[in-house]
């Protein structure tokens, strides 16, 4: 069989899921149609995406209950805007693991939700049960700036930030993991300081997920996970998304650029699987947020991924775990802890 045959039917077998995309707000084009964004459905079509969790991202504003009010509101709605626009087709909204699994067996999507910054959660720990409600399968606790629950890997002296605020988790923060482990919610520590994120580690009863970051031994950026990190992660079965933000992936160039490749991506997983196992690490794009790299630049491009890590020397099944198979574990760890399990 050539080469690019055997590609393409180790591709179509595989359950791809992108665990981090943003999007567009609050102009959001729908994704049903052929669109600007890097991923709508037709290019997930295209390029042999079956699943990917679309993240109601909320810029941290002031910690103030306008503040809040402005966040939990938006969160709200662009949750439901994933859901109204993922409507027709063959997609079906994916809350659960089970929920992803149908798309390995037929063709179709898998829709899933995510709320990117804890911020949006306000004071009223009732938001995590309404997200849930709405689909979310995880949280990311903070984004760039501090916010009532961590404080963040990237503090915003803007909004009045200094190097901490909590020393790691507030109380707050403490009690939104709780409350997250009781309805199945991951917890995604992605942008959160290292002091928080170890605390999360420690904390959780179900595994933390970076669901879109890099390794910092490869990358000195406040946003990659140092190997003490990596090793926590994976200590509790967790998983950490590698992801296509060319600025977490290599230093700039002599220009100031970052010319980051699809190989870029594979380095950074080879790492991880080296350092911490095959079965903690996976893939993300946080296209439409930044991602985007030199051979995945939209998702119509995803076979590109897997012919670099078939390249790479993974197996079928190792390339599926890195695809989905690590995170729905977590999915699935997730849903016991919750289901008292
Ligand atoms: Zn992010």
């Amino acid at each position: 069989m050539p080469e690019t045959q055997k590609l393409a039917e180790l591709h179509a077998a595989t359950l791809t899921l992108d665990t981090h995309v943003d999007i567009p707000w609050p102009e959001t084009p729908d994704p049903r149609g052929e669109t600007s964004r890097c991923v709508d459905y037709p290019k997930m079509t295209k390029g042999g995406l079956k699943a990917v969790v679309f993240a109601a991202y909320l810029p941290q504003g002031p910690r103030t209950a306008e503040g809040y009010q402005a966040a939990g509101a938006r969160a709200e709605a662009m949750l439901r805007t994933i859901r109204d626009t993922a409507a027709g087709g063959d997609r079906r909204i994916a809350s659960r693991s089970t929920d992803v699994e149908f798309a390995r067996a037929q063709p179709g999507t898998a829709v899933l939700l995510a709320v990117e910054n804890g911020y949006a959660m306000g004071e009223d720990i009732s938001r995590l049960a309404l997200w849930r409600g709405l689909g979310a399968c995880y949280v990311t606790l903070t984004h760039n700036g501090h916010n009532q629950l961590a404080d963040s890997a990237i503090p915003l002296p803007g909004l009045g930030d200094a190097p901490t605020l909590h020393g790691g988790l507030s109380p707050l923060g403490r009690a939104a993991i709780a409350e997250m482990n009781k309805l199945g919610l991951l917890v995604d520590i992605s942008h959160v300081a290292k002091s928080a994120m170890m605390e999360a580690v420690a904390l959780s009863q179900s595994p933390v997920v970076a669901t879109h970051t890099c390794c910092r031994t490869l990358r000195d950026h406040p946003r990659n996970l140092d190997d003490e990190q990596l090793d926590a992660i994976a200590s509790v079965g967790g998983v950490v998304q590698v992801t296509a933000v060319p600025a977490f992936l290599r230093n700039a160039d002599a220009d100031g650029r970052h010319r980051a490749s699809v190989a870029d991506m594979a380095d950074h997983v080879d790492y991880a699987v080296k350092r911490i196992g095959l079965e903690h690490v996976g893939i993300s794009s946080d296209f439409d947020g930044g991602g985007g790299v030199e051979g995945w630049r939209d998702a119509s491009e995803s076979l590109n991924l897997t012919a670099e890590l078939l390249r790479r020397g993974y197996d079928p099944l190792q390339i599926g775990q890195l695809w989905s198979g690590n995170f729905l574990r977590c999915m699935r760890a997730a849903e016991g802890v919750a289901a008292g399990g």
